[in-house]
């Protein structure tokens, strides 16, 4: 078994990453397995040594220890080009140069419906009939989208905590449309690179957040295209705060750090997730 923690260093790791953090860590060590420590920091305007530094010291004060040296995804960036531009050869993508006005404004017309998928706005297609016929001004603020018009495998199927989830293209065109695969600011994303680190490091099992179990199937998706195997998923609750809203990043209130500050234990925090000490 190899398990992997992935977080962005873009804030401090507050309650929802401890846990993602522990449950990962324990389930390898039960089963004699591998867990490993991969710092997705791809988008290089967010993401900040210093909260590498404390992502490594958070970790080691809950008392968890990875195994092998730590992934960077900042160093991995010529192997998502490649796939990416493997995937612009064979047809699968294309130039999309909607703003988030032009999509909601696409949508808001009535025979459109305007759903929303894990990125946001579910993407109506605007620019998909014109595929890559552009002005090159055009492209510099463009977007890659994936075509789900060329996948042809109709089984995405996958295991998410022991449970079978069925999902075909149809569910994919309704409850996700033609997701971005590359951008400007960061080149990859989030789905490409987190699919392909995955398979790199032979992981089994993806452990993380239930606000993530939505793209799931966008990388289940990719998994089959690219010939890629697919772990086993487990997504667990998400840590809610008194008013039962999510942690967010910028929620330094429930930082692990402010915690520690205080005089908490890892026992402490253990116990603030569910989890026995
Ligand atoms: N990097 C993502 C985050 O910090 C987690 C990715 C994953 O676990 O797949 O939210």
């Amino acid at each position: 078994m190899i398990t992997r923690f992935a977080p962005s260093p873009t804030g401090p790791l507050h309650l929802g990453h401890a846990y993602s953090a522990i449950l990962a860590h324990d389930m390898a060590r039960a089963a004699g397995g591998q867990f490993l420590l991969r710092i997705e920091d791809i988008d290089q305007t967010r993401a900040r040594p210093a909260w590498e530094t404390q992502i490594y010291d958070d970790l080691r004060w809950l008392g968890l220890t990875w195994d092998g040296p730590v992934w960077r995804q900042s160093d991995r960036m010529d192997s998502y080009y490649r796939v990416i531009d493997d995937l612009w050869q064979r047809g699968h993508l294309y130039i999309c140069t909607c703003t988030r006005r032009h999509i909601q404004a696409a949508l808001s017309a009535p025979q459109e419906g305007a759903n929303v998928g894990p990125d946001g706005l579910i993407y109506p297609g605007t620019c998909k009939p014109r595929r890559n016929h552009l002005a090159s001004a055009e492209i510099r603020d463009a977007v890659l989208r994936f075509d789900l018009d060329t996948l042809t495998d109709d089984d995405m199927s996958f295991k998410n905590n022991g449970l079978r989830i069925d999902v075909t293209l149809d569910d994919l065109r309704r409850d996700v449309g033609d997701f971005v695969i590359g951008r400007k600011d960061s080149g990859t994303s989030y789905h490409l690179s987190v699919v392909l680190d995955d398979a790199a490091q032979g992981v089994t099992d993806v452990v993380r957040g239930a606000d993530l179990a939505d793209a799931t199937q966008i990388h289940v998706a990719l998994q089959r295209l690219l010939g890629l195997p697919t772990p086993r998923y487990h997504h667990h609750d998400l840590i809610r705060d008194e008013n039962g809203k999510r942690l967010a990043k910028r929620d330094d209130a429930k930082a692990i750090a402010k915690f520690r500050d205080e005089g908490a234990t890892p026992a402490d925090i253990r116990r603030m997730v569910g989890l026995c000490p």
